[in-house]
């Protein structure tokens, strides 16, 4: 029986889209930088139905794309348009929160199940998911563990790996792994978990999770500061650790280019602080106590700041709807860029103390081969996380000559100063198909090859999100 029409007899007609219209959604990324055919795309409601969609793709030998909210931003989610188009295995249906046990703090929940939902439902629990990130009103959970995602609560609660517990998995050869274990400690053997979590859809399809929770803060003090430098937002985060410890949750770092786009793209954004021409950072402190002690602890470190003259300017937001607004105004740096124009994003990670060092060194190097060219800076710092964007308008970008070959150079030349810092080229987005080339260029051989293996273990056919992490064992440098 044809593919299509044995997941019909499967799923359903509605669960099955083969029409150009209804796929359209599915087969383009988020930014519309990639767009290619898939076969069909196939919306499973149950774990069984989504192991029978795998059994039925194997038998075919046919390439599977596990789909989250597709907000990916390395092309990892939709076709590549090599080799046989895929059947995108998207899990919009699967949305049904399992469990929550509030004394052994977790939440066990479908993978479809957008990330907002999961903190909205936590939160009502009194408890806290604290994975945070801009596209959190789409991205789902088995999205975010396929890339284990960072955001903006990092710096306190870790990134995905640390909030995920247990996993069940679809493998590609249809069989089904119940690894929902709640545990803080389980010593038995390899932690395959692991393995699955930032494995972006290679190695099988994440079905259901158990997520960790946390006390939901009570008290938060948010703070929007200009300083003149990232060296100078170093100090002032440096301040920071040393009097909130871990009640330090968040600090961000931004240019006055990023502030700008945002003012101007984003209907209803404003500047908390009267200088835009500066650097601008959002602080953000939150604990489980007294909120009056907390907010003079904001204060008094931000006094120490304002007089040793490390900061310009800063705000303290005295209202729930101004600690949203400075919020809001982070969140939309992505909406922001993308409409703006076309950013060269770097997802850079180098260690905390040199993320000066890392911005300085890196705009020279594009800028030796783009003179002049602006950039747009932000990143989580306290994470030593910056995404540095050399940007163009839309007009320049499409006057630029030998456009792809200068856009490669650029992103060399960016991840080559990260690497002489020790640092890496995806810190929290992936790899994707855009940064396999990087992958032959700065993982060492003994480390690839690891991976390699690990790929043919699970995946002997090959057929899970091909061309995605790793670069085909024939691809070299020059042509990646
Ligand atoms: P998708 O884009 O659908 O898929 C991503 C990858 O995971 C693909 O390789 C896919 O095959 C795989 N995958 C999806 N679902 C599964 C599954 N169930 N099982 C196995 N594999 C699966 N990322 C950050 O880390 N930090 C940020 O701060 C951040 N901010 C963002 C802001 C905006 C506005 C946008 C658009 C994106 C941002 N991202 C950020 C990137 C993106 O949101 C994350 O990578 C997110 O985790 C992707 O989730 P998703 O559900 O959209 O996954």
């Amino acid at each position: 029986m044809p593919l299509i029409e044995a997941f019909r007899q499967l799923l359903g007609d509605t669960a099955v889209l083969t029409r150009e219209e209804d796929l359209a959604g599915l087969t383009e990324d988020w930014r519309g930088r990639f767009h290619a055919p898939a076969l069909c795309a196939v919306l499973p409601s149950t774990t069984e139905q989504v192991a029978a969609i795998i059994r039925l793709c194997v038998a075919h030998d046919t390439p599977v794309l596990p789909q989250g909210g597709n907000t990916s931003l390395c092309g990892g989610a939709t076709p590549s348009g090599q080799g046989k188009p895929p059947v995108i295995v998207a899990l919009t249906r699967m949305r049904r929160i399992r469990s929550l046990d509030p004394v052994n703090n977790t939440m066990v929940v479908d993978a479809g199940c957008v990330l907002a939902t999961v903190q909205e439902v936590a939160a009502s629990a009194g408890r806290l998911y604290p994975v945070s990130l801009g596209a959190e009103g789409s991205c789902q959970i088995g999205g975010n563990i396929g890339t284990n995602a960072g955001g903006t609560g990092v710096l306190r609660y870790g990134n995905t790996r640390d909030n995920v517990l247990g996993l069940e998995v679809v493998l590609p050869d249809g069989s089904v792994w119940d690894g929902l274990y709640a545990l803080r400690k389980n010593n038995t053997g390899y932690d395959l978990k692991h393995l699955f979590i930032g494995s972006e859809g290679t190695l099988g399809i994440i079905t259901g999770a158990v997520l960790k929770l946390h006390p939901l803060p009570t008290a938060e003090s948010v703070a929007w500061l200009a300083v003149d430098s990232p060296q100078a937002a170093l100090k002032v985060l440096g301040l920071f650790q040393a009097s909130c410890s871990s009640r330090l949750s968040a600090f961000e770092l931004m240019n006055a280019k990023q502030i700008e786009l945002v003012l101007e793209q984003v209907p209803g954004r404003r500047c908390p602080v009267a200088e835009i021409d500066a650097w601008h950072v959002l602080v953000e402190l939150s604990d489980t106590g007294d909120a009056a002690a907390l907010a003079a602890t904001m204060q008094t470190v931000l006094e120490q700041a304002l007089e040793t003259g490390l900061v310009r300017d800063g705000v303290v937001a005295t209202s729930e709807a101004q600690r949203k607004a400075m919020w809001l105004v982070r969140h939309s740096v992505s909406e922001a860029n993308k409409k703006a124009g076309v950013g060269l994003t770097s997802d850079t990670a180098v260690p905390v103390s040199t993320v000066p060092d890392f911005i300085d060194q890196a705009m020279a190097a594009v800028r030796a081969i783009v003179p002049g060219l602006p950039f747009i800076i932000v990143g989580h710092m306290g994470d030593g996380n910056i995404h540095l964007i050399p940007f163009f308008s839309f007009a320049e970008w499409d006057a630029l000559p030998n456009r792809d070959e200068t856009a490669q150079r650029i992103r060399r030349a960016m991840n080559d100063v990260a690497s002489s810092l020790r640092g890496t080229f995806s810190a929290e987005h992936g790899v994707g198909r855009t940064l396999t080339g990087e992958m032959i260029r700065y993982k060492p051989p003994v480390e690839l090859a690891l991976m390699r293996a690990v790929k043919q273990a699970f995946d002997p056919s090959g057929l899970f999100n091909p061309g995605r992490v790793l670069p085909p064992s024939s691809a070299t440098e020059v042509t990646a």
